[in-house]
């Protein structure tokens, strides 16, 4: 029941991604239609449900185009899995925050980035400047396409590509 399911507003823009759980509540109240299925069934007490893939909201949704939320994972998937200092892919990636925090650097887009642990680790607690090391690419906020935002989803839910693209 906690398998994401894409939310779509009323006029098929995908704006969301929520449980199984949270879209079966959301159809049994009317308020979203199923447009995809095919992950098998459900039992409710009345009748048997096709769980959904892909719901669309019955009335339209009003609100901001959505974000990239900043997480760890979001900041390696931006960064092409690569430490932005020495552009290495193997072995495990840290955050490293470009202007250290204790030195006022913010956790936004634009001061994080990937670092494999031997760069965060010479870096310490060091602007890159005061570590004479170079960023392969001055860090931005991610795309704030569809594509991109429910990306990472894709290639669990390949069915969801047609109702991403374009928007
Ligand atoms: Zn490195």
């Amino acid at each position: 029941m906690q398998e994401p399911v894409l939310v779509l507003n009323a006029n098929y823009e995908p704006i969301n991604v929520c449980t199984t759980r949270r879209a079966i509540g959301l159809v049994l109240g009317g308020k979203a239609a199923m447009v995809a299925n095919g992950r098998g069934y459900i039992r409710t007490i009345k009748e048997l449900l096709p769980k959904p893939s892909v719901i669309r909201l019955a009335v339209q949704v009003h609100r901001p185009r959505p974000h990239v939320k900043l997480t760890r994972r979001e900041v390696f998937r931006r960064d092409n899995y690569t430490c932005q200092y020495c552009g290495r892919r193997d072995g495990g990636l840290t955050v490293d925050h470009v202007l250290p925090r204790h030195h006022g650097g913010l956790h936004t887009w634009t001061n994080v980035v990937a670092a494999c642990p031997s760069c965060n680790h010479h870096k310490g607690g060091r602007s890159p400047e005061e570590a004479h090391m170079k960023l392969m690419r001055h860090p931005k906020e991610p795309p704030e396409n569809a594509g991109y935002i429910f990306g990472r989803h894709l290639a669990e839910n390949n069915e969801w590509t047609q109702y991403i693209t374009g928007w």
